[in-house]
Order: C-alpha cells, then structure tokens, then sequence
C-alpha cells in the first residue's frame, strides 16, 4: 500500500488512520473532512442535548490527536466526485483539486434525512445541528414537535420534556422504533412516553409543516415553536456522483471492508462506517449506523489491507440507546418476519429482554433495563454463525439470559 487517503473525518475514518498507525503502517496517510472540526462522538448530541455544549462535544477527541497521526488533515475540503484509477485507488475530487491515492478508505458516514418543503424543521447529526436546536429551545419551556420516533427523536423527547418543555412525538409508524424493532417489540415502549410527559402520536402522517406547526394529516395542527425531523439517516454517498455501485445507497463492502463492483473487491477502495453496507455471513448485509461498527470496523479493514491476522469473530451489529429513562442494548439484526420471544415483564419495572429467532436461530437480543442480560446477550454473538436456543413455542425461556 503505497499511500492511504481516508475521505470521511468522522468515527471511522479517525479510526482508520489510528488502526494504520497501530499496526505499523509508515506511509503517507491522507484525511479530506467535510464539516471543518476534528472527529467528535456523536451519541451524546442526543442524550445531552440540553446539558453540554459545543466545546464539550468537540473535545470528545475520541481518544486520538488525528493531526498527530495524518500526514495531511483537510478539515474543511469536502470531496466531491471520485474517479477510479486504472492501477488500483483513485483520485478524489474537491474544490481545491484532486487529491490521489493508491488506497482510498470511505468514511463520509451519513447524512440525516430533510424532507422537501419542510424547510423550518431542524435536523439533528452534527454538533453544530445540537448547538442551533438548544438554542432554538431556549431556557423557558417551548413546543417541540418531534417528526419520528426513532432512536434519535426517542432520546431528543425525553431529555426536552425532562427539562420542562411541552413535546409531542409525531410517529407514521404504528409504534415508535418500528423500523428497528418491529411494531409488536417497538410498541412496548409506547408507555414511556407518557411516563415522561411526552405525548405521542402514533400513526400520524405529516401533512405540512408551516410557520405556527405541524399539520397532520388527519387535518388537525399541532403548535409547535421548534419542530426536528428525526426520520432517519442515509450514507453520505451523493458525493461519489453514481462513480461506484451502490445498495441501498450505501457502498457495498466484503468481510474486509473491499467496495465491491458488479465483479468483486474494486482494487484499492474500501469503506467503513455508516456510509458501508457490510456483507455479512451471520447476518446478511448489515448497514451502517452502529457506533460500534464505525469502532470496530476500521481494525478489521486495516488488518486485511496490511496482511495482518483477523482474530475472532466477525463484529455484531451493536446498537446502544438511554432514552426517556431506560436503557437499550441491542446486539444482532432481526429480519421483519422473525419469531420474538420476550423475557421478563415490559410491565413489572424489572427490565425485560426480547430475542428474535428465525427456526431456532436466534438473529437478535435487546436487553432493556437488566444490566446483568447485556454480557449475555453479547455473548451469543462470540461465535462465528447465528447462536441456537431452544426457543420453540413449547419451550419455557429461563427469566433471564444468564
Ligand atoms: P460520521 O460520524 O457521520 O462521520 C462522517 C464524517 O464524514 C462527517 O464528519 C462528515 O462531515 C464527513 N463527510 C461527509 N461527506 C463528506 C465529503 N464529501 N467529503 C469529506 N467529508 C465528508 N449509534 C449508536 O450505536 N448508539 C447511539 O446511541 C447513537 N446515538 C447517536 C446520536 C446522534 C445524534 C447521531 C447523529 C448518531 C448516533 N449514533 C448512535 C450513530 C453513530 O454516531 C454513527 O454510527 C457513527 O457516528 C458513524 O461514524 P462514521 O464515521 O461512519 O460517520
């Protein structure tokens, strides 16, 4: 590998150019980053919408000095379009010129989804995102209409109506985190939104948002002073300009992060985190949007490029949530027609864990609120290949995981 360059100053790509650095890797490494700061965690925009600010976020160094370890570091240069060079790598596009490599790491991560027209609704992704919605908030209590119940609008929710705002939660779905967990395990979660004084609307459909609020399409309005549009994230991959192949409009990548073209592995293109979609033997294609996967992934990639052996088990998919006042850990990757089999009472306080199964392959577990499942759960998914558990309609499941 004569030369790296990492597009993508996120997570992903600090780690890339870490995971070079820590296997001995002595050539000249490369960073192009769009959003003009040094790499930052993003979970905590969320959760700690209303209790840290930006320079808290941004000192969230991720525990590397990029700068310390890049021979070059853009922050502010975003790359615009790619061009696939005969010998392997390509050159990059932005507007200050072409920069080349021989190997070209992918990392520009994902974007959050706007909808047209809804031009006053704020997104939240960024730091800078958190910064305008705080202080579009304000210290005296507002009305905040949150467009979707998903991850990020179930921690942003709670945190707003914990500190004294009047939140609605606008849900298409029948129940909140449906695209994750299925309607019948997303809907356990439905009564904690009234638990924390939020009200929830689910089934809503979004006719037009306009400068006093939302319109539903049902006709009626809802007032809103701030309303965030928390529908989702897609990879960052418009930039590439149709110049690789894509799937679900992430970047197609093998077990070692190779972007792959209609014939297999591009020579000298990779990509991790969120802006990937991951071929998987455990669990299919696994898309980005995995903290943890923006963690792990750059290790694996950067040991396949440099040769190096690949120990253990392929990563599972991981997710983490702390929302209006539970905690969620989720390993693996359910499939919509799987069998779930809920441990514990959603009811009791007590926490509770779901596993799904497909024939008596367990395909994911989340643990909510039951600290002791979590190592559990996660040891399920140590082992190449799906884990077996006697999970039929006969079986009677142990209370808990342990
Ligand atoms: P990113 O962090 O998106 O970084 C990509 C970087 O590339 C960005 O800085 C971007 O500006 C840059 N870039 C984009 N386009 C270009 C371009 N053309 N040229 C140059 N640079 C470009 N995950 C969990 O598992 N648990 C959580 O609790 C959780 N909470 C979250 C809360 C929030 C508010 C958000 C936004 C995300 C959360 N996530 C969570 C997801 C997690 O943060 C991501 O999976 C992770 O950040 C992915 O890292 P990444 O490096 O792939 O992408």
């Amino acid at each position: 590998v004569r030369d790296v360059l990492v597009v993508g100053a996120g997570l992903a790509g600090l780690r890339t150019v870490a995971a070079l650095r820590e296997h001995g890797y002595d050539g000249v490494v490369r960073v192009l980053g769009a959003e003009g700061v040094a790499p930052y965690d993003r979970p905590p925009l969320s959760k700690h919408l209303l209790d840290r600010t930006s320079p808290a976020w941004l000192a969230d160094d991720l525990g590397h000095d990029l700068h310390a370890l890049a021979d070059e570091v853009h922050l502010g240069r975003a790359a615009r379009g790619l061009r696939p060079l005969a010998g392997g790598g390509a050159a990059v596009g932005t507007d200050d010129g072409e920069l080349a490599a021989s190997c070209v790491v992918l990392a520009t991560g994902a974007a959050a989804v706007r909808v047209a027209g809804w031009d006053g609704a704020r997104t939240l992704h960024t730091a800078a995102d958190a910064d305008a919605l705080r202080t579009a908030l304000g210290v005296s209590p507002r009305r905040l209409v949150v467009v979707g119940a998903g991850w990020i609008g179930a921690e942003v929710a709670g945190v707003t109506a914990a500190a004294g705002h009047d939140v609605t939660v606008v849900e298409a779905r029948e129940a909140p985190l449906a695209a994750a967990l299925g309607v019948e395990v997303g809907a356990l979660t439905a009564p904690w939104y009234a638990a924390a004084g939020v009200d929830l609307r689910t089934s809503a459909a979004v006719a037009s948002l306009d400068a006093a609020g939302v319109r539903l399409a049902d006709g009626s309005h809802l007032p809103a002073d701030v309303v965030l549009v928390a529908v989702g994230a897609r990879p960052a991959t418009a930039w590439l300009d149709g110049a690789l192949p894509l799937r679900d409009g992430a970047v197609p990548v093998d077990e070692a992060y190779r972007a792959l073209g209609p014939d297999g592995p591009l020579p000298g293109l990779l990509a991790v985190g969120d802006v990937a979609v991951r071929r998987s033997a455990r669990h299919g294609w696994v898309p980005g949007g995995h903290w943890d996967e923006a963690l792990h992934g750059p290790d694996v990639l950067v040991r396949h490029l440099l040769g190096l052996p690949v120990e253990g088990p392929e990563p599972v998919p991981y997710v983490f949530s702390t929302q209006l006042g539970h905690d969620l850990t989720m390993f693996g990757l359910p499939g919509p027609g799987d069998r779930t089999t809920v441990l514990g009472d959603p009811r009791d306080g007590a926490g509770w864990t779901v596993l799904w199964s497909h024939d008596d392959a367990v395909t994911g577990a989340l643990v909510v609120d039951r600290p002791r499942d979590v190592g559990a759960a996660r040891r399920l998914f140590a082992r190449d290949g799906l884990p077996h558990l006697p999970l039929g309609p006969d079986a009677a499941p142990a209370a808990d995981l342990r």
